[in-house]
């Protein structure tokens, strides 16, 4: 008998509350591994749709595959995983509806159109379930198990461009305590391994850290899964570590954002990668948000810088209508029905020439004075004369260049 590739699916297990899909599938891993069982390659981390209602925080769902010798191998790891899914989610949040999807077959293109839409657009539980069905995968639900949707996808998105996420773990004693990571160790471990590892610290501050009472200690990522182990032996912690584990990953590859021809085609709830004209000053909203409006033939959307993308909005702020830009970015609720661009980054293609107009300079030296309606201008001082068609054009030097503009970590 040939040998069978299991795939295993696990989403929404976690709670704002508390746990994390990853540590659940991270626990699960250790005890197939100490049952003996073949893991092949890194387990995935999947970011979904950022736009997705139900997520608890950076839609994140989780996958990893199996070789396994027989149908009982394969019984036996479906109660380990189901087990063990059911001990660690959080099943009193009414929020939280796990769901796992086991599947021994092709990824078809079907399914990887299924990860991306699930990465890019809106999908139901029924649309899941309908694929599973068809493509002969075993599921679970537990309660209204939304999780199937993650689950199903994080296993058949394609990973044509991917990173690497080291995640540690806290000891349960220590969820929603003040996390104990020594910040100059983070500096030094950013001194030694950037730009193979990225997003380590935010203008000196420390990125890796998460702030909610999750079972995450700290997370780093990069684009070598082995230079994260440098990484993790140079971060000092005053806390025990219980676990860790590195996730292959879909995070800063921008596959969530679809290209998209003109603005009138985009939708709410989608992520895309936009070009437009800037056609008002960027200003500033309650709470501290940045507002301008983006436009091309086709209509115009209500772009935001939030107030969290803090000294991001610094660029957005230089803004002029009449610049030209790539917008990235996902469409969430706005002030109008359309939504508002939530920008993610933006690469100013081309800067407006922003031109001031005053009275003309005398021979002398002095600034001319309006003559009056339609009769030019006079030199106040020599009593010199100008046409009403000689005022100065004055050419303003901009604070921002051509290129891209990211928001912070
Ligand atoms: P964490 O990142 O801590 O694991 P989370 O932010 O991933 O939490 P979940 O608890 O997994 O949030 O909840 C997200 C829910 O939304 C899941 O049930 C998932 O199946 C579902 N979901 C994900 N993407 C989409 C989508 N594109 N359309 C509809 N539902 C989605």
């Amino acid at each position: 008998m040939n040998n069978i590739l299991l795939y295993i699916g696990i989403d929404d297990t976690d709670s704002s509350s508390g746990m994390c899909t990853t540590y659940v599938t991270c626990v699960i891993l250790s005890k197939l591994k100490d049952c003996g069982f073949n893991i092949i390659g890194f387990p995935r981390l999947i970011r979904l749709n950022p736009f997705a209602r139900f997520k608890t925080r950076g839609n994140g769902a989780t996958s990893f595959k199996l070789e396994l010798k027989s149908d009982k191998e394969v019984d036996e790891v479906k109660k380990i995983v189901l087990e063990n899914v059911q001990q660690l989610s959080v099943l009193q949040d009414e929020r939280t509806n796990p769901g796992v999807v086991f599947y021994d077959g092709e990824i078809t293109q079907e399914l990887q159109e299924f990860g991306l839409e699930t990465i890019r657009n809106i999908v139901t539980i029924q649309d899941a379930e309908t694929l599973l069905n068809k493509v002969g995968a075993d599921f679970y639900k537990f309660k209204n198990g939304r999780g199937i949707i993650g689950a199903l996808a994080a296993i058949s998105c394609p990973l044509n461009d991917k990173t690497y996420e080291l995640l540690t773990y806290r000891i349960p004693e220590n969820y929603g305590t003040t996390r104990q990571i020594n910040h100059e160790s983070v500096v030094e471990m950013n001194d030694n391994t950037y730009p193979d590892t990225f997003d380590n610290l935010d203008q000196g501050y420390v990125a890796i850290e998460p702030h909610t009472p999750c079972p995450v200690l700290y997370g780093i990522r990069s684009e070598n899964p082995e230079i994260l182990c440098q990484a993790k032996d140079i971060v000092k912690i005053s806390e025990p570590v219980e676990r860790s584990c590195i996730y292959l990953t879909n995070q800063h590859t921008d596959m969530h954002l679809q290209k998209v021809g003109n603005i009138s085609e985009m939708n709410k709830f989608k992520c895309y990668i936009v070009e437009g004209t800037v056609r008002n000053k960027p200003h500033v909203i309650e709470g501290g948000h940045l507002i301008f409006t983006l436009g091309d033939d086709s209509g115009q959307v209500e772009c935001a810088a939030y107030e969290p993308t803090k000294q991001f909005r610094e660029f957005v702020r230089e803004l002029e209508p009449e610049d030209f830009l790539r917008v990235y970015g996902g469409i969430g609720e706005g002030i109008t029905p359309k939504g508002t661009l939530n920008i993610e980054k933006f690469e100013l293609l081309k800067l407006a020439d922003l031109v001031v107009s005053k009275n003309p300079m005398c021979d002398c030296g002095k600034r001319m004075k309006s003559a009056g309606t339609g009769k030019g201008f006079k030199c106040p001082k020599c009593g010199s004369k100008l046409g009403e068609d000689e005022k100065d054009t004055i050419i303003i030097q901009r604070n921002i260049k051509k290129g891209f503009y990211e928001t912070p970590p």
